[in-house]
């Protein structure tokens, strides 16, 4: 049987022992919660009309929970300061980004195969927001900066 991207995923969330569920979700398109014990360690609500019934968007919305649930430092309340609230959602972007593009995936893609944005995130079943995420945080790093000198230096000889 041939799964999507998507079942895919979830799949693999509940091998993890993460639930997933439609449901309507307050003030947001997704949420989770932890549980301690039992046999399945989380659950990850989404709102798929929030999320326009598009898979893109809800297997970024899932990936966005999983982040939390594996990255307890992540996790907030809705008490919690604000400023404080904005760094762990960025952190959020930067392991989406390393989960699901690696650099050198992203890298490739532009620089070698020449994909367009909405390439990319159709062959990663990832939205264009991601994406772009994901390449606001590679291209500032040395790493990166190093790659894409070289290849501007020679774009023939880069492989
Ligand atoms: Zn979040």
């Amino acid at each position: 049987m041939y799964l999507t991207k998507l079942e895919t995923y979830e799949q693999q969330l509940y091998d993890q022992g993460i639930i997933v569920k439609e449901s309507y979700v307050p003030k947001a398109n997704a949420m989770c919660m932890k549980f301690k014990n039992g046999n399945f360690n989380s659950v990850i609500f989404y709102d798929p009309n929030k999320l326009n019934n598009d898979s893109k968007e809800i297997h970024c919305a899932l990936l966005h929970e999983e982040m939390h649930l594996t990255h307890e430092e992540t996790m907030y309340g809705i008490d919690e300061p604000i400023a404080k609230q904005m760094n762990k959602e960025r952190k959020i972007k930067r392991l989406i980004s390393r989960k699901c593009i690696p650099q050198e995936t992203l890298f490739n893609m532009l620089y070698e195969r020449h994909m367009e944005l909405y390439e990319i995130a159709d062959e990663l079943c990832l939205t264009e927001d991601i994406i772009k995420d994901a390449y606001e945080y590679y291209s500032q790093l040395e790493s990166w900066i190093k790659k894409k000198m070289k290849y501007d230096e020679d774009p023939q000889g880069y492989y």
